[in-house]
């Protein structure tokens, strides 16, 4: 398949709530370890207020559905990464403002914009043991097949895979895990494993 529609954003969505809900308590767990444990709820509560929401509005282009979607994770998820991923989504939205049918290339630069969304809000860069060990990858990997969405999404679902799986060794300098400072590493970040289910769950949507 070449492009994807809106609908394609929905489906991502709901087929996200529902893996983050089947593996909230695993996200939870990983925060426990190097966090407050919380990140699995968090996760959890804000993606079923963004199907939630999703489900009450009428049809929307992808940029008033992923605006809805991220305004909602800003204002129903404490703690940092419903700001964070809400930023992501508002910044995906509004970079598929006028796109009609979304190509691999017009995917990769509204996850572009998103990425630089997370950067603008958290301040935080690639090997600082965050989400964005694992978005960055995805994105590169989005990048290398510019004329196949679908191969393209599922090469980002495994780069955001190894990027979670590489965060093991890091030692967090951002978020509430750099307070434990050396003793971060030899553990998975949280959000770069929210990030990892996340993407497959786009690849998934959008192989249909
Ligand atoms: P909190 O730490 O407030 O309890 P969560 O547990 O829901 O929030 O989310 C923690 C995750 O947020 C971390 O695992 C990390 O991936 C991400 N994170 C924290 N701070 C930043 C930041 N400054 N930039 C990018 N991601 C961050
Ligand atoms: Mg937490
Ligand atoms: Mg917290």
């Amino acid at each position: 398949a070449a492009t994807i529609g809106s609908d394609v954003l929905v489906t991502w969505l709901r087929l996200a709530d529902a893996a983050i809900a089947e593996r909230a308590d695993e996200l939870t767990e990983l925060d426990a370890a190097i966090g407050d444990a919380d990140h699995g709820t968090n996760m959890r509560r804000g993606m079923a207020a963004v199907v939630e929401a999703v489900d009450a509005g009428g049809p929307g282009g992808a940029d008033a559905l992923l605006k809805k979607a991220g305004m909602t994770l800003v204002s129903t998820v404490g703690g940092a990464a419903g700001p964070l991923y809400g930023t992501f989504l508002l910044r995906m939205g509004g970079a598929l403002k006028d796109v009609g049918a979304i190509g691999s290339t017009s995917l990769a630069d509204a996850v572009e914009a998103g990425v630089g969304g997370l950067v603008a809000r958290g301040k935080a860069a690639e090997g600082e043991k965050t989400m964005l060990d694992a978005w960055y990858p995805a994105l590169r990997a989005l990048r290398g097949h510019p004329e196949d969405i679908v191969a393209a999404t599922r090469a980002a679902a495994d780069a955001a895979a190894s990027g979670r799986d590489a965060t093991e060794p890091m030692i967090a300098t951002k978020g509430r895990a750099s307070y434990l400072g050396e003793r971060s590493a030899g553990h998975i970040d949280p959000g770069a494993a929210s990030t990892a289910i996340i993407v497959d769950a786009l690849a998934r949507a959008v192989a249909g």
